[in-house]
């Protein structure tokens, strides 16, 4: 069947939301289209692309620039573009890129098979919001594959006055959990073991559902799936994570110990300014009843540096709340104006230099946090899911740890998929290394 089928090549581009979008993309062109990661051979190439920050949406142009050159040695290609870009553009993207065959948005996931069909006769554009998850296609779980994405809500009231999310997203809505258990459940069936659920805000969960459930709630009947050894989920904004949730780090044995928490500056008055809707005092607050229920925690965090108005005491005080949060990875990056946020509008713009120069201070903090929490690590014996091959070290084992730090190892080949013990051996800025112990206990 496979080999009268076409060939489909996704880039993605941009965060885990858009990696489960790209996914759902395969799944739902499955029935005429195999994957291919060898775009040179590919049918039809789709990008995902991101629009958080102006450096992403640059590489995606420059990279629409270079296909011209693709589509010309092969007229039959369709090229599509889909995600936030897709959707803030439209009509103007395709406008501006005459080798451009189809723009779909970021809810466009589902009608792809008819779209596509469709840019065959002609130049297409869909951008449409929906407000519910249309029913998925079914899964076929590739051999071995043990960790994987479930989006449950999508889109975002928020408005934080940086982010395009609410523009390009639309506002929130929740998935089904009847129709999120039982892909969990398939995923389980097939030998999977690391469920990370996803959505722009997981902790409003359960908006416009007809019966409401709580996030809290999901996760509970998730966690207690026999056969899911670790569950893990993101984002979560601060301002809504409840106590329920802080205390189930001490008591469900699945939910790893590792939360994303973004709190992208350490200023009460960037923070307002940012429209967060918390204090940093309320932030370290939840910080700390979260390790006191869970003391191995590791918090990982968002921080955008040089947001309008941002003074070097500000600045500091970033720094001050990273060290007393102990932040054990962060996603960071200079702030730039985006297309209808509130931010882009607002005096006293951030020089690029000092920007640059911010960011590379905050770095280095993070650098020194990052490898104080791996040194803590070592000599303890931890239990590690196997993905596979390391690809940095030969004849190596990869995996990552409940907590989320990524352990290359040497052990027996066939641990792949597994769960195992390592002992930690040494400490490196951005991963661990160690030595195979034995199998895990059964969870
Ligand atoms: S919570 Fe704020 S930063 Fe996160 S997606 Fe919503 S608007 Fe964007």
């Amino acid at each position: 069947m496979g080999g009268l089928k076409k060939k489909v090549a996704i880039r993605t581009f941009g965060c885990q939301m858009n990696v489960a979008d790209s996914e759902q993309m395969a799944r739902v062109l499955a029935a005429d289209y195999v994957l291919t990661d060898r775009p040179e051979e590919a049918d039809l190439l789709l990008i995902n692309t991101c629009a958080i920050r102006r450096k992403s949406e640059e590489k995606v142009l420059s990279l629409l620039g270079r296909l011209k050159a693709f589509k010309k040695r092969r007229p039959g290609l369709i090229i599509g573009v889909g995600g936030c870009v897709a959707q803030q553009e439209g009509e103007r993207l395709l406008k501006a890129i005459p080798h451009l065959d189809l723009v779909f948005g970021t809810h466009g996931i589902y009608r792809l098979p008819e779209l596509v069909k469709r840019a065959e006769q002609e130049r297409t554009v869909d951008i449409g919001l929906s407000s519910c998850f249309p029913e998925a296609p079914g899964h076929e779980w590739p051999a071995g594959r043990v960790q994987t994405l479930v989006t449950i809500m999508q889109g975002c009231n928020n408005f934080c006055s940086f982010c395009v999310v609410p523009y390009v997203r639309g506002r929130e809505f929740s998935r089904e959990p009847a129709d999120i258990e039982a892909e969990v459940k398939s995923f389980l069936a097939a030998g999977g073991k690391e469920v990370t659920l996803l959505g722009q805000n997981v902790n409003s969960y359960g908006r416009g559902l007809a019966e409401p459930v709580t996030f809290m709630e999901l996760v509970r009947r998730l966690a207690a799936l026999p056969g899911l050894a670790r569950l893990r989920f993101a984002t979560s904004h601060p301002k809504d994570l409840s106590d329920e949730l802080i205390e189930s780090f001490g008591e469900l044995p699945a939910l790893c110990e590792h939360l994303h928490l973004p709190v992208q500056s350490g200023s009460d008055r960037i923070l307002k300014a940012m429209n967060r809707r918390y204090t940093r005092e309320h932030y370290l607050d939840k910080v700390g009843r979260l390790k006191q229920v869970c003391p191995e925690l590791n918090l990982s965090t968002d921080l955008i540096v040089g947001f309008p108005g941002e003074t070097e005491e500000d600045f500091q005080d970033t720094l001050a709340l990273m060290r007393e949060a102990g932040f054990g990875q962060s996603f960071s990056f200079k702030y730039s104006p985006r297309p209808n946020t509130r931010a882009a509008e607002f005096p006293d713009q951030v020089p690029e230099p000092v920007k640059a120069e911010r960011l590379r201070r905050l770095q280095a903090v993070q650098d020194e946090l990052t490898l104080a929490a791996h040194r803590r690590l070592l000599g303890q014996v931890k239990e590690v899911l196997v993905e596979g091959p390391s690809k940095k070290s030969a004849g190596q084992l990869c995996g990552r740890l409940r907590t989320n730090q990524v352990v290359n190892f040497t052990g027996p080949q066939e641990l792949a998929g597994r769960l195992a013990m390592v002992e930690i051996t040494e400490a490196h800025p951005h991963s661990l290394k160690g030595r195979w112990v034995q199998e895990a206990p059964a969870r």
